[in-house]
């Protein structure tokens, strides 16, 4: 299917690795130029180098931070009023609710739903302008089922998810959608962390705690950054025009809900 986004431009956040990656990839793949993020150098040039290879299309780099003020205003001064817009950066760690103070919530705000906002605010009005525009945030299957261990990411992803669900339909009547993509266990850095953790916790080797939860997903395996790129350069696409404002899981099934 031709998406028909060829010679648009993407900010993609936190994508040297993982969702961002894949992201970026399907992206590249539809032929927009991108400019692609992370605090690691060497990993974010890497993988422009490999993109721009693959596909042709023009690929810059922003190493830094973006959960910090300073980090946004960097990768916006790089993309410049993209057309596109994907939102990432890594999750807040795991715990228990009575680990957690006024300072952890902070970060975790800081970094996943305070960041999405403030890149949101400063992309929105080009997009309104121009009459078009996309924006996908990658969020989690804890806004829809929370996860007990990660209270932060359950707490912080939710505010994003209520913020999305007003915005977008105030700048869709200007042809700009914003929605989120909401994915369950994935094959990627954060997941092989995850299961080192399970695998600590509960004394079993990782591959163990890997078959473990593949177990619990009715798919019965982890889901591809490939696949989750597509579901995102989908929602990225001229086809994609009419969904707004939606939470689309991308879980293998994992999360037990008729709707
Ligand atoms: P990942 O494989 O660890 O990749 C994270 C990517 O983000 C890397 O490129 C990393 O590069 C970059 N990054 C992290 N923090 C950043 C920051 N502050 N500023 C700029 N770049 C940053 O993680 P992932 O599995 O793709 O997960 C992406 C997001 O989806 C996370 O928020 C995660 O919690 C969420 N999620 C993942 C899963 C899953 O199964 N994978 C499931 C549910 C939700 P640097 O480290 O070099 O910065």
């Amino acid at each position: 299917m031709d998406l028909g986004i060829s010679g648009k431009r993407a900010l993609v956040c936190a994508s040297s690795k993982g969702l961002g990656l894949g992201c970026a990839e399907a992206l590249a793949a539809a032929g927009v130029h991108l400019v692609m993020n992370a605090r690691g150098a060497e990993a974010l040039e890497a993988a422009a180098q490999d993109i721009r290879g693959r596909y042709g299309v023009e690929v810059a780099t922003v190493a830094c931070d973006v959960t910090t003020p300073e980090g946004q205003a960097q990768v916006l001064e790089a993309a410049s009023e993209p057309d596109i817009l994907v939102t990432n950066a890594g999750g807040p760690p795991p715990g228990l609710w009575s680990d957690w103070d006024r300072e952890d919530f902070i970060a975790a705000l800081d970094a996943n739903m305070l960041t999405p906002i403030a890149l949101m605010k400063a992309c929105l009005p080009a997009m309104q302008a121009r009459g078009w525009g996309r924006v996908v945030n990658i969020t989690s299957q804890s806004v829809k089922a929370p996860i007990p261990a990660l209270g932060l990411s359950n707490a912080a992803r939710t505010g994003l998810t209520g913020y999305v669900a007003g915005t977008s339909r105030q700048v869709a009547p200007q042809g700009v959608t914003i929605n989120n993509l909401l994915p369950g266990i994935h094959d990627t850095d954060r997941a092989a962390a995850l299961d080192g953790g399970v695998s600590r916790q509960q004394n079993i080797s990782v591959d163990a705690a890997r078959a473990q939860r593949e177990a619990t997903i009715p798919a019965r395996r982890y889901g591809t950054r490939e696949e989750f790129g597509a579901a995102c350069a989908f929602l990225c696409s001229v086809h994609a025009g009419f969904i707004v404002g939606q939470n689309l899981l991308v879980d293998g099934g994992a999360t037990n809900a008729t709707i």
